[in-house]
């Protein structure tokens, strides 16, 4: 069983702070500042170019790849680190594109992130062969895995609602249908019980800077399976992607498997900040992490449908049709999540009208829940959200 007061221990959340925003930006793992510092002082500050080899940074992309492919039901050597989510999303697309080049449409749907969506309408624009982005609704995507689909780019649990997809249904119909399945895990990894290997997907991606703790700006992963790995043509052949990057040659040779999906010089002390975030997982069992977060959303949601009137369910009831967050839809949704950070209580907002609690059980216990909700309901009872300046939007909801 894993045991979340120890866990809980492991992040410097501040004094008064309940944190429901760790699908946004995951809190600070207390050891990463030692292990950053030492880093910066003791590998960069003394081994200087040497620790390239002798403080192992060059081979960091596939040994952190390989902690995160254990939280997502990968196999070592499946998984590599790098650059940002959008640019995986790029990788990701094009090597698959380029695996069913028969075919002229990507699927996704109108819950999926708009960056996902903008990096494919990019992408087929420049390859100018006539490709279509198709998007349907989140509750019509298995119907519309048609034979004309190439690739279909789904983000297993949609940000804004928690609504989680059925990945291995989804992808064992993209097979039955000759399409390539490309998986988004940014609100999975760390949260929900990924299968990758099980579920037989063939591609996916995903950031750390949300469950996975690795701080702002944190660097992204990419998963291919092994089947594709050796045959995968990346886009972006960047060096450190290349055969032998330390030949030099003219001409582009992709390194066999994952390695080819490696662009550029990787961020080495992002990276150990993420190395320390991981250590928490020691110990950790993504189904316990399942588990428990069902039942904190499920805590919250009976609490708050008790408490407040006037707010109203956006995500799904059936805890096992969630990922790991919930959302209320509210007419002032921003101002009353001003109103509770204000107070303490930190989530955040979704255009155009939904309030985002995120349960991290890393770090977020009942009686975090408990208090969010009766914060809330005082909130509401009184109207303390109507201010001026709880309705002044910032540049970051
Ligand atoms: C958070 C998120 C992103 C963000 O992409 P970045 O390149 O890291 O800014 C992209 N896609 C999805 C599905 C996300 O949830």
């Amino acid at each position: 069983m894993t045991d979340f007061a120890r866990t809980r221990k492991l992040f410097d959340l501040p004094e008064g702070v309940i944190y429901l925003d760790g699908n946004s930006l995951g809190p600070l793992p207390a050891a990463a500042v030692a292990r950053v510092r030492d880093m910066m002082v003791g590998e960069w500050g003394v081994e200087l170019i040497r620790g390239w080899n002798s403080a192992g940074w060059y081979d960091q992309p596939r040994r952190v790849g390989d902690r995160v492919a254990r939280l997502i039901g990968a196999a070592p050597g499946t998984v590599v680190m790098g650059d940002t989510l959008s640019i995986k999303v790029f990788q990701a697309l094009s090597a698959a594109l380029d695996l069913n080049p028969d075919r002229r449409v990507v699927l996704s749907d109108s819950g999926n992130f708009p960056s996902d969506l903008y990096i494919a309408q990019g992408l087929l624009a420049s390859l100018g062969r006539g490709h279509e982005l198709r998007i349907v609704e989140p509750e019509a995507v298995g119907a519309a895995i048609d034979e004309t689909v190439a690739v279909t780019l789904i983000t297993e649990v949609d940000y804004r609602t928690g609504r989680r997809h059925d990945m291995k249904a989804i992808t064992a119909r993209a097979h039955e249908a000759g399409a390539i399945a490309v998986w988004d895990l940014a609100h999975s990894a760390g949260a929900v019980d990924v299968d990758l290997a099980g579920a037989d997907a063939d591609f996916a991606v995903g950031c750390t800077y949300k469950y996975l703790n690795g701080g702002p700006g944190a660097p992204a992963f990419i998963y291919v399976a092994p089947r594709h790995a050796d045959r995968a043509r990346p886009a972006l052949a960047g060096w450190m992607g290349h055969e032998r990057p330390f030949a030099f040659d003219l001409d582009y040779r992709p390194a066999p498997g994952i390695e080819r999906m490696r662009v550029g010089t990787p961020p080495v002390i992002a990276l150990t900040a993420l190395e320390a975030a991981l250590d928490v997982w020691d110990g950790v069992d993504m189904a316990d992490v399942r588990r428990r977060s069902m039942e904190l959303g499920q805590r919250f949601i009976d609490g708050v449908e008790a408490a407040c009137p006037g707010l109203e369910l956006a995500s799904p009831r059936d805890p096992a049709l969630r990922g790991s967050q919930v959302s209320f839809r509210h007419p002032h949704a921003y101002a009353v999540m001003q109103a509770l950070i204000a107070r303490g209580v930190i989530g955040d907002f979704r255009a155009p009208d939904a309030m985002r609690f995120g349960f991290a059980p890393l770090y977020v216990s009942t009686g975090d829940v408990d208090a969010a909700v009766s914060i809330l309901a005082h909130i509401l009872a009184d109207g303390l959200w109507d201010r001026p300046d709880y309705h002044r939007k910032a540049a970051v909801t």
